[in-house]
């Protein structure tokens, strides 16, 4: 897996949360999120009194534990403060449901909202809610791949929004078992591997 940019990072992240969160039936420790940190290839710098820093070349990872919720910020290495991003895991009290959302660090510019689906899970069931096509991404030689699973890959196709681009919410044009987004450029590929 590669991670050269925060969403790299956050996708990843985002769906480990959505698993942690069904496994503990609840949000997982901000210990167990610094490991899933650190299996995406971040280093560890600190972890304690309420904070955690991760990083590696290109990505800094900011984790900040409250109090039932999670949050994960993901920004540039090179200081590029417009791709940053944070990762939210929370629980819904309104909707009773776990909640696991990305948006953009930096709210004010929301002509670049992405378009990520957040992970939406049923506090009593655990069944998910919502359709999120989260996965791991990797360095193609001109694109940036997000591999996505057979599973994801069957949900996505049932919410019937194959043709939206999971990163940005732009069009999606697939070829066989690949996609390209005409808006930001990521490669979608299935994983026929798991
Ligand atoms: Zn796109």
């Amino acid at each position: 897996m590669d991670v050269y940019e925060p969403i790299m990072g956050a996708f990843p992240i985002a769906k480990k949360l959505w698993r942690a969160i069904v496994e503990n039936k609840g949000l997982p420790s901000p210990d167990t999120v610094g490991k899933m940190l650190e299996s995406i290839g971040l280093e560890k710098l600190f972890l304690g009194k309420g904070l955690g820093l991760f990083r590696n070349n290109f990505v800094i990872a900011l984790l900040i534990p409250r109090e039932n919720m999670i949050v994960v910020d993901f920004i540039s290495a090179t200081g590029d403060l417009s791709d940053a991003l944070e990762l939210i895991a929370y629980y819904d009290r309104e909707i009773d449901c776990y909640v696991v959302e990305i948006i953009p660090a930096n709210e004010l510019e929301y002509e670049e909202n992405l378009g990520v689906e957040p992970v939406i899970i049923d506090a009593k069931t655990f069944e998910l809610k919502s359709y999120p096509v989260l996965g791991e991404f990797k360095q193609g030689k001109k694109t940036i791949i997000l591999k996505v699973d057979n599973e994801t890959y069957r949900l996505w196709r049932e919410s019937g929004k194959l043709n939206i681009c999971p990163v940005c919410g732009g069009e999606l044009r697939w070829r066989e078992k690949k996609a390209i987004c005409t808006d930001c450029g990521i490669e979608v590929m299935i994983d026929e591997k798991r």
